[in-house]
């Protein structure tokens, strides 16, 4: 009989609860990958992201051939037949165990659910494991065991419980077996491929913990500097890995705490680690209120706000041409690279939400379909908190007002002129806010809407949502 790790958002050999699990027993390990790209469309996966996925994935087998683990790459469509397409693989390679890593999407539970009862009927072992978050999804609770709803309670509890804890990486396997000759998906026969921009990050593990590495060695100690200002990179652009899992919470938790415990690390290490307990954060979020995944504001009361129609604003937001230089570079650096600044994604989230008042799950949407590194429980956070109608979001009277966010973030306007070149003859002080100044050049439109006017109006529309 034959152990199989079936692979899903989790490209990675090394800390990899499944994997290792798997390989621990005294039997032959297969892998499998189904590809869904019906269900991909559905979840509004980018090219970019596609790309990425079909690179790792590659990568994953070459690795995995290594190790003597074969990877069959299936060719599904959607994840209602997940569980027809597993049973009659595990027939085939006389499985007598599948082992997955957990997800929290309500799909894909729903999946898992239903792969669980056809494989258990046929008398395959199921185990799964709860690997994607540094400290396993549910287990963060307050002291009345309930889970937390604000970041901050939260963020200290999780430091307490890594700490205590020290969550140990999960060792890579060693060599089960001969190598065996890697299986390929054929990237010239998906047609999404050729439409992603170019990589924004090298392919494989190996060059995810090079990333890391040389992250936490050269740049980190600047971090909480640089990480706002878009024009520099001041951030570690390690998103895409841990995403699609090539990398997970956890390594980079002990990379960090590597640092810490040798004593002398940079303060803005702490910072960052923070970023890596709201990945937590937002997961947890999703675990414990799945409707967030659902199109649901996380806040009820908010589902009462009659958000106004999308039309023209909408796809001048999309294709940055709103006005608003800082939005439209954003938006510009969305659709070439796959990739959006955080500072960015705040300021074009909130411009979308609150002073073009449309409807936040467009905003939502319209990232997960360009971002390489679109994560549900991330960018649903991202954006209810921008649009004020999640879990400790921002208030729905504190307003950016991008001008003002440009001229503080990208002084210079260096990160403007990289992306809207009309603007590139402006000099610092005019680049925020061409219009304020009578200079706006040719080509280049006045702004779509009032940022005063828009800002009150968006105040009172949830002003009455009390009433
Ligand atoms: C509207 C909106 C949408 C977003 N959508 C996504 C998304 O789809 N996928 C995604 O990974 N992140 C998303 N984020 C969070 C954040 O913008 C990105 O994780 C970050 O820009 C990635 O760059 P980095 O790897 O250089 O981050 P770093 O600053 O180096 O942070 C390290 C890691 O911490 C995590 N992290 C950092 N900030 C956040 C955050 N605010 N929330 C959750 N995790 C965070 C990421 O995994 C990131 O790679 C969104 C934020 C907003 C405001």
């Amino acid at each position: 009989m034959t152990q199989l790790v079936w692979f899903r958002n989790d490209l990675r050999t090394a800390d990899h609860a499944a994997l290792t699990a798997a390989c621990s027993q005294s039997e032959p390990v297969r892998a499998c990958f189904i590809a869904t790209p019906e269900q991909w469309q559905e979840h509004d996966w980018s090219p970019a992201r596609l790309r990425f996925v079909v690179d790792h994935l590659n990568s994953l087998s070459e690795s995995l051939a290594r190790l003597g683990i074969p990877l069959d790459i299936l060719q599904g469509s959607r994840f209602t037949n997940n569980p027809r397409e597993l049973l009659a693989h595990c027939q085939e390679h006389r499985i007598s165990q599948i082992h997955f890593n957990e997800e929290f999407g309500v799909n894909e539970r729903r999946r898992d659910k239903f792969v669980r009862d056809a494989l258990a009927d046929a008398g395959v072992n199921v185990a799964k494991y709860r690997d994607q978050t540094v400290a396993p999804a549910g287990t963060i609770l307050t002291q009345q065991d309930q889970p937390y709803s604000v970041f901050t309670p939260f963020a200290r509890r999780w430091r307490q419980w890594a700490e205590e804890t020290n969550p140990a990486l999960y060792p890579t396997p060693r060599a089960i077996g001969d190598p065996v000759s890697p299986a390929r998906l054929d990237t010239d026969a998906i047609a999404a491929y050729a439409r992603a921009p170019e990589p924004l990050v090298g392919t494989g593990e190996q060059a995810a913990h090079e990333q890391l590495e040389r992250f936490l060695d050269e740049r980190v100690a600047d971090y909480k500097n640089l990480r706002d200002f878009p024009a520099v990179d001041g951030t570690s652009l390690l998103s895409p890995y841990l995403a699609n899992g090539v990398l997970s919470g956890r390594q980079c938790w002990q990379a960090a705490n590597r640092i810490i415990s040798a004593g002398g690390a940079p303060e803005a290490l702490f910072t960052w680690v923070n970023e890596i307990a709201w990945r937590d954060f937002y997961i947890n979020i999703l675990y414990h209120y799945p409707r967030v995944g659902m199109h649901r504001a996380f806040k009820p009361e908010t589902e009462a706000l009659v958000w106004n129609e999308p039309g023209d604003a909408f796809e001048a937001w999309k294709e940055g041409r709103t006005g608003v230089p800082i939005v439209d570079a954003a938006m510009r650096q969305l659709r070439q690279t796959g990739w959006m600044h955080n500072r960015l994604r705040m300021i074009t989230a909130m411009f979308l939400s609150k002073n073009l008042f449309l409807d936040w799950r467009l905003g939502e949407a319209w990232f997960m379909s360009n971002l390489v590194d679109g994560f549900l429980a991330s960018n649903n956070g991202g954006w209810q908190w921008s649009a004020s109608t999640g879990t400790d979001s921002a208030p729905y009277f504190r307003v950016f007002n991008p001008a003002t966010q440009s001229e503080r973030f990208d002084p210079d306007g260096e990160f403007i002129r990289r992306y809207v070149p009309e603007l590139a003859g402006l000099d610092n002080k005019r680049i925020h806010q061409p219009w304020a100044r009578g200079v706006i050049p040719k080509g280049y439109p006045r702004p779509i809407v009032d940022l005063k006017e828009s800002r009150k109006e968006a105040i009172a529309r949830f002003q009455a949502l009390k009433k």
